[in-house]
């Protein structure tokens, strides 16, 4: 999709948090096209169904390559093109609905390969294009379309099961302060191994969370959000879970392991012992 689509006529809601979402993108992908004197065609935005899938879409200026699959699969179809080339900047963009739910399967695996990807997980802790079922980040007790008498499930913590599954780069955002965001992106996508910023996305139609995120002094609400010192030390293991556990919602870059090789790595040293064998060789193997 390096050609925008002028026939795709999605529109976000006035105010949704994806508007920040996709200025922080555009942001990082153009600020690394500029630095590494690469074109735009280097990146592939790989969509999920939602809402936010919809950002592949809706990217303005010089087009990435797109790929909008299907629900719940953006990782596998990463790992096929990440696979095939290298070379390429893989970026995933799915909401808490797509990625946490039905995609989850698929967390754990690509972080086992420590697959070299960037996933923007936009979270509004619902399900807003299929208009406000509850999603696996939905508090537990809220009302909903799909839970009229309430939400009867805790709400997982995504950050905490990042690093449950070995993840090796954590970050969290928020939507409307899409320059911070924009760093935390390219410090994801220089990262060499799995990235995932999660970024608190507050859908505006079903689950208005900006006031709770940010916090209003005039009707004495305290902010959930807090940034992340800056002398905490990413890699360090422990204090990352400490700062997952320590209540509210962490943002900026929470964890970083740069000692584990990536997928890519793995494949390059895979492909070095393989040894090429003719079409003979191979039937003959097969011989009893
Ligand atoms: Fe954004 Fe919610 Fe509207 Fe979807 S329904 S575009 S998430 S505000
Ligand atoms: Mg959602």
């Amino acid at each position: 999709m390096t050609k925008k689509n002028s026939e795709y006529d999605f529109k976000w809601c006035p105010g949704c948090g994806d508007f920040g979402v996709i200025k922080a993108l555009e942001f990082a992908m153009k600020d690394r096209i500029t630095v590494k004197e690469i074109p735009m065609e280097t990146n592939v935005v790989i969509a999920g169904i939602g809402c936010s899938g919809n950002l592949v879409h809706l990217l303005e200026g010089a087009q990435p390559y797109g790929f909008h699959g299907i629900h719940g699969r953006t990782l596998p179809i990463a790992l096929g093109v990440k696979t095939a080339r290298t070379d390429l900047n893989v970026v995933i963009v799915a909401g808490d609905g797509d990625f946490l739910s039905i995609g989850m399967e698929h967390i754990a695996p690509q972080a086992a390969r420590n697959l070299d990807v960037t996933a923007v997980i936009m979270d509004n802790a619902v399900y807003g294009l299929t208009k406000g079922q509850s999603s696996p980040t939905t508090t537990l007790g809220d009302t909903t379309s799909s839970t009229p008498y309430g939400k009867v499930e805790e709400a997982l913590n995504p950050l905490d099961l990042y690093m449950s599954f070995g993840v090796s780069f954590i970050a969290s955002g928020f939507s409307s302060k899409p320059r911070d965001l924009a760093k935390i992106i390219t410090a994801g996508m220089e990262h060499p191994g799995f990235a995932i910023v999660h970024v608190q996305s507050p859908c505006t139609t079903y689950n208005d969370t900006f006031e709770i995120l940010k916090g209003n002094p005039k009707k004495g609400i305290q902010p959930l959000l807090w940034d992340i010192p800056k002398d905490h030390d990413t890699s360090d293991r422990e204090a990352a879970y400490r700062l997952v556990h320590s209540g509210g919602w962490p943002v900026g870059i929470l964890y970083q392991d740069l000692t584990r090789p990536s997928l890519d790595q793995h494949l390059d040293q895979t492909h070095q012992q393989i040894k090429v064998r003719s079409p003979q060789q191979l039937l003959d193997s097969y011989a009893i």
